[in-house]
């Protein structure tokens, strides 16, 4: 009789579809159990880059075949991810984190879904909501906004638009483009609390809280290494209507000037040509 101690594992084959599964954002500890068994049991791993995640396998004594899959992969390669996913498992990971946030897969589940295939989540680190829970501002309600654009008038676009929800935005940043995004922070939202994490989950991990000013005025001269979730509170409103600027921001999507002052005027109660001279200074920066 052969010890069955001396056998291998019998590792059984998981149920055909696609599998979302989160990995860590730094500390390699944060993976889950039912990640690590879905990475050993699937046919094949999607990922965004193969030496990445060959390495996340290696540190968990996981071999399996990778497949490079990213916002560049065409129709082609989804049609074919698809087809594996209909006769086998396939489990789509990212360089870090949750797949699909700010990271590639969103087209693949959409199609996957369209073809009947079923779909699981694993879900695991997300900077976003790991940053969140850090920075001590409100989360009864937030925003992700995923990466402001680079560009100064779309960025202030954005801004504007995200800027006049009352809710906590959250954005993913990088080292060279914080102090201008603190900058433009500052120029298009006024005064408002900000956290900024760094490095989650990593050796050097930090959250700092200020102003935008001061926190533009620090990362200057501390040019920020490594990677960064930026966060910005609702704007300090205390009526419970919401900031005249907020709502005028906010109708001036649609509205021009002199309407958007009549529509605010009348859910705040406040002065309308007052409200009017501001929605053309809102306009015109
Ligand atoms: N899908 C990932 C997730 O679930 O968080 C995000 C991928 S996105 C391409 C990468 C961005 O996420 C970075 O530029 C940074 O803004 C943020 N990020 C990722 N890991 C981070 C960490 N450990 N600390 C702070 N921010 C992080």
């Amino acid at each position: 009789m052969t010890d069955a101690s001396s056998q291998p594992p019998i590792v059984k084959p998981l149920e055909q579809g696609l599998y979302i599964v989160a990995t860590p954002i730094g500390n390699l500890g944060d993976i889950t159990l039912r990640a690590v068994d879905i990475l050993q049991r699937c046919s094949v791993i999607a990922c965004e880059d193969t030496r990445v995640t060959g390495k996340l396998l290696s540190h968990l004594g996981v071999s399996n075949a990778l497949r490079r899959y990213d916002d560049h992969s065409n129709e082609a390669a989804r049609a074919e991810l698809i087809g594996a996913a209909r006769d086998g498992a396939v489990a789509l990971v990212s360089d870090a984190g949750t797949p699909l946030i700010s990271d590639p897969g969103f087209r693949l589940v959409r199609e996957a879904r369209e073809a009947g295939v079923p779909i699981t989540t694993i879900p695991g680190a997300c900077a976003a909501i790991a940053g969140l829970t850090l920075s001590g501002l409100p989360n009864d309600r937030f925003l992700f906004g995923g990466f402001l654009p680079v560009k100064e008038k779309a960025r202030a676009d954005i801004l504007h638009e995200l800027g006049a929800t009352r809710a906590t935005l959250i954005f993913y940043e990088t080292g060279p483009r914080l102090v201008k995004s603190l900058n433009a922070i500052e120029a298009n939202l006024g005064v408002r609390e900000i956290s900024v994490a760094r490095e989650i989950t990593k050796m050097h991990e930090e959250c700092r809280a200020g102003s935008a000013a001061e926190l533009a005025d620090y990362y200057a001269e501390h040019p920020p290494k490594g990677e960064i979730v930026l966060m910005v509170g609702p704007s300090s409103d205390e009526s419970g209507v919401g900031d005249p600027d907020d709502l005028l921001r906010e109708a001036l999507i649609e509205l021009s000037p002199s309407k958007a002052a009549a529509k605010v005027a009348k859910a705040t109660g406040k002065d309308r040509q007052a409200l009017y001279t501001r929605a053309v200074e809102l306009k015109s920066k």
